[in-house]
């Protein structure tokens, strides 16, 4: 740390922390105010090389320890990540912009539960076995290899913890690439990592942007599985660096989620459920509801009673308790959801609420976006079918439940949706004609980390979560064993 509290980041390779092989560095914002507070560094592919060495000699070591063992070193991280609780909070909110409530309830307690739910799993795993009349079958879980974990800046603790605990507890080392936005947990979780103790090389770190340190990763020949989150744009040169080694590759991507509203729900919790599916991290999930379909007989209602609720959305310092939105990641992504205003604004549509840039007290050079409610949009609309990525949602009108699936399910993207209504079997019904991955009725983001995660379309490739994670994250081996 300087003198002006400014934090020097550096990779963690091998059990150590590194200086990187450069002198490049870039600096680390905070969204609700634009002042830097730490500098990272900007590895490139000599970083790189030395952190997949690393992993590739501790793989075998690690692999023959056995999945209990690696079970209990899971454990251990998250008792440790649980002392820093409130610290994961603070850094994250800090580092995104979000609000502290949302920073402890999401990221730093599911940081946390990630390693103790991949821990119990993994001690779980029994060996499936298949029998024969002359011969009996059963199936070892082995190791990929050396895994390279890339995450993006909405929930960056949140989701490198969800890659990590499987991917190290199934056997694998890991080499992790962090988005250049948002550094700062992925730093505490090596210090974390580096004060319990765990065997050198089993996680590495490389900070640095995706030209400079993704992209080697991605196509180093040492690496043998990558796990990406991110936008499906960059997904997509992901996919084609891995492909020609035939690396195993998961793809979570984008997404355009449809909410849809039948007249038969319960209003009120229907509006709650849908202000928070379309505005939580101010709309930076990448499974927010931001297309709001609504039955016609409802509409005029609901469209008054969300812009009242949209309106008191409390938007202001992230690090206050009682603060429900914070600030957007960066200028250029603010300008990018602004732009979007603008294309709404040409294709026709009526802003309710919002559509312009708001700046709280004391908070002046921050990224700022007031709650954007749109309507009179037609559903193949740019803003209806594109991913915004911020706090911008469209409402369109639908006269019947055909309608709202064909609506729901014209987009590229195929991730997650959610369904409002009284009528369970229709609440079914609709969720199974969802082009998508996910689909919640009367709830969202209701997670039980057991369950497949994924997206279809141009939203990824592949599942993760429970024993998804655990098949990704491993090679299926057949051994037939022939009676006498
Ligand atoms: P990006 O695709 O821009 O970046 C994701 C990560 O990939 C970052 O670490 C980035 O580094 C890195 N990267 C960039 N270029 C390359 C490359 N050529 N090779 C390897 N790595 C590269 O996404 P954002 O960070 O902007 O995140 C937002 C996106 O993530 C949204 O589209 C959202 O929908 C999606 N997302 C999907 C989720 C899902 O589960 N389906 C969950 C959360 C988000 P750097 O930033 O340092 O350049």
């Amino acid at each position: 740390m300087d003198k002006e509290g400014i934090r020097d980041l550096r990779n963690y390779v091998g059990g150590c922390f590194v200086e990187h092989d450069g002198s490049e560095w870039m600096d680390v914002l905070e969204p609700a105010t634009g002042e830097r507070f730490a500098r990272l560094p900007l590895s490139g592919s000599n970083d790189v090389d030395a952190a997949v060495e690393a992993a590739r000699e501790a793989q075998p070591g690690w692999a023959a320890l056995g999945k209990d063992s690696r079970a209990d070193w899971l454990d251990r991280i998250a008792d440790s990540l649980e002392v820093s609780f409130e610290e994961v909070a603070e850094l994250e909110s800090r580092d995104t912009g979000k609000p502290i409530s949302l920073a402890r309830a999401v990221d730093a307690n599911r940081s946390v539960a990630n390693f103790r739910f991949f821990a119990g799993l993994i001690r779980e795993q029994e060996k499936e076995t298949f029998e024969m009349e002359d011969a009996t079958n059963y199936v070892v879980n082995r190791p990929v290899g050396v895994g390279a974990l890339i995450t993006p800046w909405n929930l960056p603790l949140y989701l490198l913890s969800w890659k990590v605990a499987p991917a190290i507890g199934m056997g694998n080392t890991v080499v992790c690439k962090p988005s250049e936005l948002t550094p700062m947990t992925a730093d505490l979780l090596m210090r974390v990592i580096d004060g319990v103790g765990l065997p050198a090389g089993v996680v590495n770190l490389v900070h640095g942007d995706g030209m400079g340190a993704g992209s080697p990763l991605v196509a180093h020949p040492g690496i043998d599985l990558v796990s990406f989150t991110g936008g499906t744009a960059t997904g997509e040169k992901v996919a084609e660096s891995a492909a020609p080694a035939f690396k195993k590759l998961s793809l979570e991507l984008g997404g355009k989620n449809s909410s849809i509203v039948f007249a038969d729900c319960d209003m009120e919790k229907t509006i709650a459920g849908v202000v928070r599916s379309g505005f939580l991290n101010q709309g930076q999930v990448c499974l927010c509801g931001s297309r709001i379909l609504v039955e016609d007989s409802v509409y005029d209602e609901f469209e008054r009673a969300f812009v009242e609720a949209v309106e008191q959305m409390r938007i202001g310092d992230p690090a206050d308790d009682s603060t429900d939105l914070g600030a957007l990641i960066s200028k250029d992504h603010l300008q990018k959801v602004q732009g979007y205003v603008d294309i709404a604004i040409e294709e026709g549509g009526r802003i309710l609420t919002g559509g312009t840039p708001c700046l709280p007290s004391g908070f002046e050079e921050g990224n700022w976006m007031a709650p954007t409610v749109i309507a009179d949009l037609p559903p193949e609309s740019r803003c209806s079918t594109e991913e915004i990525f911020g706090p911008v949602v469209t409402l369109h009108r639908f006269q019947s439940e055909e309608e709202a699936v064909g609506i729901a399910n014209g987009t590229r993207y195929g991730l997650a949706g959610s369904v409002w209504t009284s009528d369970m079997e229709k609440g079914k019904r609709v969720s199974e004609s969802m082009e998508s991955g996910m689909v919640w009725v009367n709830t969202w983001l209701h997670r039980d980390l057991r369950v497949p995660f994924g997206g279809v379309k141009d939203s990824g490739v592949g599942r993760e979560g429970g024993r998804w994670s655990l098949g990704f994250f491993s090679e299926a081996m057949n051994v037939c064993l022939k009676h006498d």
